[in-house]
């Protein structure tokens, strides 16, 4: 995967993408292989806004069984088993619990009911999955039970528990980039770093996009029959939205502490603030918060939601942020005892709002994600935008924009898809493998699992430039190869150290990672990229300012 702007400048497209994030790359994926040609445009690198900021559920909808959207389950049912078929070594099965307090709508028997009727309607949740990500049956627990998992959970009417499962992505971010490769290995050219500017129209018909490279200046003209917009919060910047206005936004918030509070297992508890969910025909009367246990020492926690005052897009966080929200978890846990040190990481981002927001904790989403066809509402033809709500369920409307592309009007039924392998490389791994004696099983455990089916790309990198003896490994803790940075610059359009230790990796996912560290990665980078020293100090001083709202 390489950005080469010749093979987006002037040459004509069927589908030209606006936004890599979860939801443009699964387009990307979906509508390559279906067999157009595609072109995504991300305005910085792939997957850093809001897809980089979720709670990391690929929710298989069993919340929908309190509003009877039958349809919404299925769609995150199918999408769910979608990720965790692309990509297995990044979304693994999570155990979720629930406590549950007396014997009425919230009790236990209710909720072993409402999770055997979810079961049911999940029946092929788990077809063509490998064992490891196969996701069992729901079940109830007792009191006791509860208490062990919980300890010092509120016991005052609790009933028991009832236990389901979801899954989790260990990656968000390198998961949106297998979609993005699926996209590219079918053909599709992707560029990060380069924003949309504009679109060009020929007699209310889209021809193409105006774009720019950011780094190096240089403008593009993109020829297309199609545009589809995924810009996220920055949807409205290109003239499109739902046609109801001036679309609102929520701040959403996790927090990331350096806590295990829970071992192997999400537990949901009930906020305290007054929410009334407007949709639900079962009324919880509270906003539940995830406590969700993140690589070995962590645990995120999550969500809440804000009104957002400022522009699109834009975000600031400050300390009294963090300090209220930290406030509200040892309210809602009084035994988790966080001070706001206990705070490594904030995840936030935008959501779209239906409506004005009112007093307390009142802040309603758009449930469902849009797409809406430009065509149809302001008669600008060939025009999609996404509005998209939910990171699990990016591959379902992938799959209803593509019917649209098709069915709806312009683009007609695909070229046979231009399935575009890179050639075989036949790599003798044996001297590389005698070479690294005991050290080999390590590395190979590292890269299968961060790269799943493709650690034979990483490792012949080691195994070419990796001289005898030389220690292969560019750091221990956390663990880097070499031969992983080279990768990422060479083959995944890393082009800066944020890009790396976020977005490449997960070093930096839940908390700042030493300054010694960051600068060892960004010397390393240096002699690909071409940096000098203070090339170097600014890049690090980069990957620090995301943790300024921490005060670190
Ligand atoms: C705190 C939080 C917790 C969440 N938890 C979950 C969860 O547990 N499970 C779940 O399913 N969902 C969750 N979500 C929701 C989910 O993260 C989002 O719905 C989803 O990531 C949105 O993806 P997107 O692709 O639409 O937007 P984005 O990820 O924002 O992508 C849009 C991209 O478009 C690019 N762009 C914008 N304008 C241009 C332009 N002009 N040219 C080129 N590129 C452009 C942007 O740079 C951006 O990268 C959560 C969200 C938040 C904020």
């Amino acid at each position: 995967m390489r950005k080469d702007l010749s093979r987006l400048h002037n040459v004509p497209f069927d589908v030209v993408i606006v936004g890599g994030g979860i939801h443009g790359a699964a387009l990307a994926a979906a509508a390559a292989t279906a067999g157009w040609r595609v072109a995504l445009l991300e305005k910085g690198d792939f997957a850093a806004a809001t897809s980089a900021n979720s709670l990391k559920i690929v929710h298989g909808g069993i919340r929908y069984l309190q509003h009877g959207d039958f349809k919404r389950m299925r769609e995150s049912i199918v999408s769910r088993r979608s990720m965790m078929r692309l990509a297995p070594h990044l979304v693994k099965p999570l155990r979720c619990l629930m406590p549950t307090y007396g014997h009425g709508i919230k009790g236990r028997e209710t909720m072993r009911l409402a999770f055997a009727l979810y079961d049911l309607i999940a029946w092929d949740r788990n077809h063509g999955l490998p064992p490891s990500g196969r996701l069992p049956c729901g079940t109830a627990l007792t009191r006791e039970e509860v208490g062990w998992l919980v300890p010092g959970i509120a016991t005052e009417n609790l009933s028991g528990g009832a236990v389901w499962y979801d899954a989790i992505t260990l990656d968000s971010e390198r998961l949106v980039l297998e979609y993005i490769k699926e996209a590219v290995r079918y053909g599709a050219e992707v560029a990060n770093y380069v924003q949309a500017t504009d679109l060009t129209l020929r007699r209310g018909r889209v021809e193409g996009v105006v774009a720019r490279d950011l780094p190096s200046g240089r403008d593009l003209h993109i020829p297309c029959r199609a545009v589809v917009n995924a810009a996220g919060p920055w949807l409205q910047r290109l003239g499109t939205g739902d046609g109801g206005g001036r679309q609102r936004w929520a701040l959403a918030m996790n927090l990331v502490v350096r806590r295990k509070l829970f071992d192997g297992v999400a537990v949901g508890l009930e906020g305290y603030t007054d929410f009334t969910d407007q949709d639900a025909l079962i009324k919880r009367g509270k906003r539940l918060f995830f406590f969700v246990p993140w690589q070995e020492r962590y645990t995120m926690i999550g969500t809440t939601y804000t009104p957002h005052g400022g522009s699109e897009g834009e975000i600031v966080l400050d300390g009294a942020m963090v300090r209220s929200m930290v406030d509200d978890i040892n309210a809602i846990y009084p035994p988790a005892a966080l001070s706001p040190e206990d705070v490594t990481f904030c995840h936030a981002g935008l959501l779209p709002m239906k409506g004005e927001a009112g007093s307390g904790d009142t802040v309603q989403l758009d449930k469902s994600s849009t797409v809406v066809d430009h065509g149809r509402l302001d008669g600008r033809q060939g025009l999609l935008s996404i509005k998209g709500v939910k990171y699990t369920t990016a591959p379902d409307i992938a799959v209803r924009v593509v019917r649209l592309l098709s069915e709806g009007c312009w683009l007609g039924s695909p070229a046979a898809a231009r399935y575009r392998p890179e050639p075989p490389q036949y790599h003798d791994f044996g001297p590389a493998i005698s070479r690294l004696g005991d050290r080999y099983q390590p590395i190979r455990d590292h890269l299968g699992k961060l790269y799943g089916a493709e650690w034979r790309q990483v490792f012949a990198l080691l195994t070419e430039e990796d001289g005898e003896g030389r220690d292969p490994w560019l750091l221990h803790e956390p663990p880097l190869l070499m031969a992983e940075l080279r990768y990422f610059v060479r083959h995944e359009m890393a082009v800066t150290l944020a890009d790396v230790v976020f977005r490449r990796t997960n070093i930096a996912a839940a908390e700042c990672p030493a300054g010694e560290v960051l600068t060892h990665i960004a010397r390393a980078m240096a002699t690909m990229l071409c940096w000098d020293d203070s090339e170097i100090g600014r890049q690090v001083a980069l990957v620090e300012e995301v943790f300024a709202p921490l005060g670190r």
